[in-house]
């Protein structure tokens, strides 16, 4: 089968590489019906993220049909529609237990697929854990409504959920990419007052307020966004602000707009170390909660997928097939072409 592989830092390419089989009784096996690109993977095509394992075939977030279960697998079946959740993990654990299922203690536990082990820009793939891996894709909801279930839409239901995010709030959001709009997304769920969202990308922001995920917005240079954000708030600054950006001074700026007592959430995933400035920040008691996602809610996630209740179509601007997934990263790096989300066929060739 063909597959994205990462070949080392700053190297990616497609590789013919054997189909994946069962390895344990609790694996499945899925045909990759539609997979994405994530910024995560444009992280360890440049060497970011030090667990990325050389020689792994990247993609963590997809959706299949499983055509083979282990012996121990009991949620799905073989021809079931499948959703991937980005991590995988045992559900036994002292971590999984308590839902923080991105530090599960097994071996393949937490953020492994396309990173670790071998993830979904293939034909195929073998997921571990498949009864806490997989969630099931009702009638009525198509692949493409499902895509992002387990990856990006995780994430901002995460950071939504972690932020605490109240009635009436005012909400800030830094980074107007796919998992900013999933976070604007989630974080409507809570009714805040108002979603302010902060990107130096004005079609992003155009399109996060033509969607009604936003309701204003802000960039930086053009605006002054301490004062803006003051403006909106009598002086007090917003009550939650996400971090989605992982820009060069977007840290900086998250704990500024944020007023005292605030949850700052850090969702972005940053190349460098970033500086903590405790002596500025000193008597503004905030909370910082940081990534990485803890993917626990995919059932929640879907089941309000069907209801209607979160949308991510609007996110798919590109379609391809894996012939074409090398330019398709060069789009999605390089956000060409006002590219938010690829869906790539991968059984096109
Ligand atoms: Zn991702
Ligand atoms: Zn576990």
């Amino acid at each position: 089968m063909k597959a994205l592989v990462y070949q080392g830092k700053g190297q990616i390419g497609v590789e013919e590489r054997p189909e994946p089989q069962i390895l344990d009784e609790r694996d499945a096996i899925v045909e990759v019906t539609l997979t994405t690109i994530c910024s995560s993977d444009i992280h360890i095509k440049h060497g970011a993220v030090p667990k990325a394992v050389p020689g792994t075939i990247l993609g963590h977030e997809f959706t299949g049909r499983v055509i083979k279960t282990g012996s121990a697998v009991k949620k799905v079946r073989p021809g079931d529609r499948v959703a991937v959740n980005v991590e995988t993990f045992c559900g036994e654990c002292f971590y999984c237990r308590r839902g923080f299922v991105n530090n599960c203690t097994e071996k393949d536990g937490g953020w492994a697929l396309g990173c670790r082990i071998d993830g979904g820009q293939a034909e195929y793939a073998r997921i571990p854990f498949a009864d806490n891996g997989l969630t099931k894709i009702p009638e009525g909801v198509t692949d493409e409504q499902a895509l992002f279930n387990g990856d990006i839409l995780s994430t901002g239901y995460w950071a939504a959920k972690i932020g605490e995010v109240k009635p009436a709030d005012t909400v800030a959001v830094i980074g107007a990419g796919p998992t900013g709009l999933c976070t604007m997304l989630c974080a409507r769920l809570y009714t805040p007052a108002r979603i302010i969202a902060i990107d130096t990308d004005e079609y992003r922001l155009h399109l996060a307020k033509e969607k009604g995920l936003a309701d204003l917005i802000l960039v930086p240079g053009r605006d002054r966004i301490e004062e803006e954000i003051r403006t909106a708030t009598e002086g007090r600054g917003a009550d939650v602000v996400f971090e989605v950006a992982g820009g060069k001074d977007t840290f900086q700026t998250a704990w500024r707009i944020a007023r005292p007592n605030a949850v700052v959430v850090i969702v972005a995933m940053y190349e460098e170390p970033q500086i903590l400035p405790l002596p500025d920040m000193y008597g503004k008691n905030l909370v910082f909660k940081t990534g990485g996602v803890d993917g626990s809610f995919c059932q929640e996630i879907m089941d309000l997928t069907a209801a209607g209740k979160l949308d991510t179509d609007f996110l798919i601007t590109h379609r391809c097939g894996m012939d074409q997934i090398m330019e398709a990263y060069d789009i999605f790096e390089h956000k060409k072409d006002h590219v938010i989300k690829f869906a790539i066929k991968p059984q096109n060739i």
